[in-house]
């Protein structure tokens, strides 16, 4: 199921889950309360948590050529937060977290950039996840009247998940693993800026792999966003 198909299945499973736990309470995927009405997977004193969860600061520099923004701390709640959207594929919990950051953050660098890049997984990695986390985060944050998709890049190895691997571990499973997916007319992004967006930024090897194949071609900035960070880079 494509992810933009599991997105309305959610939708409507949301209405009918309000139904059902009238009748049959169910649990918060996160601490196991009965939910309330209107209370969809996660309680809303979870969802309180968030509020009270350490913040990054927003813009940093990542290198000396890259700047990373980033809001959460990727601990406590957040992991969980996280995981339940990428790994259990509680698509509104996803969105949740990204609505919740627009309220309380300003998303006006979005305007520094004339490309944005979703972070791409292998086919075969998409078809066992049925979504693309990176790509819903981008579809939840960017205007796509403003702002364009760069559809060029493809993951071209199918690695094992980054997740599970040591920092070195990680710069070896990755390298290599991004290519275009043809020949693209390098003039058209010559001083134009581009923003490449994922659930989380780890060590940085993924987007370095990225920055490889895009700085060829031009591009002025190229730089990252991401949902959450771990607190010590
Ligand atoms: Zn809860």
């Amino acid at each position: 199921m494509s992810g933009k198909n599991r997105e309305r299945l959610y939708l409507a499973e949301r209405y009918f889950q309000s139904f059902l736990n009238f009748i049959f309470p169910s649990k918060c995927k996160i601490c196991g309360k009965t939910l309330r009405k209107n209370e969809v997977l996660v309680c809303k004193d979870c969802e309180e948590k968030l509020n009270f969860h350490r913040f990054r600061e927003v813009k940093r520099a990542l290198d000396s050529e890259s700047i990373l923004y980033s809001f959460l701390s990727f601990e406590d709640i957040v992991k969980d937060f996280i995981h339940l959207f990428k790994y259990y594929g509680y698509i509104p919990v996803g969105k949740r977290i990204v609505g919740f950051l627009k309220e309380k953050f300003s998303f006006d660098f979005l305007d520094d950039y004339q490309y944005y890049l979703p972070v791409p997984l292998h086919k075969k990695k998409l078809k066992e996840r049925g979504f693309n986390q990176s790509e819903l985060i981008s579809n939840w944050v960017v205007e796509k009247d403003k702002i364009e998709k760069f559809s060029f890049l493809e993951r071209k190895k199918y690695g094992i998940s980054q997740a599970s691997l040591s920092r070195n571990e990680r710069i070896k499973n990755i390298k290599g693993s991004f290519g275009l997916k043809r020949e693209v007319d390098n003039s058209i992004y010559k001083d134009k800026n581009i923003l490449i967006i994922d659930d989380i930024l780890t060590t940085g090897a993924t987007f370095i792999e990225i920055r490889k194949v895009l700085s060829p071609l031009g591009f002025q900035k190229i730089d990252i966003m991401t949902l959450s960070t771990p607190r010590e880079l």
